[in-house]
């Protein structure tokens, strides 16, 4: 069976552990450094980036988790998981945990569509998926080795770079589990790899 972490600092977590559930995998809460060991996969949920990362430092999670991808392990972030998994921010100097070739403007939907849901096509996971944007960041720009998955109008808000996914609306509030388990497949494909 495949095992997939939330990390359980910030967030929406207990949305995610359902939605991995019911997408046929085990989930787990992540508190602690020593559970990365037993994942195939890690979420890193949507909530506050700033917060997230104050959190992951004082735990002493940043350098396990970019251990974690440096091992090309999958890793999915929503929302606020995805501005923490960006090489670039616009506006600041410095990454969070920095492995996707992507840059990521945060808040950028603006303040009169701080929340909305759209109807997004998703490469891989299929059509008609409702996005649920809460102060959703975008991305701005992708290098060539970042396949965009979704668009909403101009805007990136699906990407995929090998073993790492990250959309900008949180996929685990409805009950269409298809881009949670896209992720679980992709788990999936890493482990049987590792096992031949
Ligand atoms: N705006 C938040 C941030 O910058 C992300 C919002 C979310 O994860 N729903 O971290």
């Amino acid at each position: 069976m495949i095992t997939i972490g939330v990390l359980g600092l910030q967030g929406a977590v207990r949305e995610h552990v359902k939605a991995i559930e019911a997408s046929g995998a085990k989930a787990v809460v992540v508190k602690k450094v020593e559970q990365l060991a037993e994942l195939d996969g890690l979420i890193l949920p949507g909530g506050e980036s700033t917060t997230m990362r104050r959190l992951i430092d004082k735990y002493g999670f940043m350098e396990p988790l970019r251990q974690f991808a440096k091992e090309e392990k999958p890793m999915f972030g929503t929302c606020a998981g995805m501005i923490l998994l960006a090489k670039h921010l616009v506006g600041y100097n410095e990454p969070h945990i920095g492995v996707m070739d992507i840059t990521v403007e945060r808040n950028a939907f603006g303040r009169q569509r701080e929340s909305f849901e759209a109807a997004l096509s998703i490469k891989g996971a299929g059509e008609e998926f409702i996005g649920v944007f809460i102060r959703a960041p975008y991305v701005v720009s992708v290098d060539d080795n970042v396949e965009v998955l979704s668009v909403h109008g101009d805007r990136i808000v699906a990407v995929r770079q090998g073993n790492f996914l990250a959309t900008s609306f949180h996929p685990e509030v409805t009950d269409d589990h298809r881009v949670t388990a896209y992720f679980v497949g992709m788990a999936e494909e890493a482990k049987a790899k590792k096992v031949v």
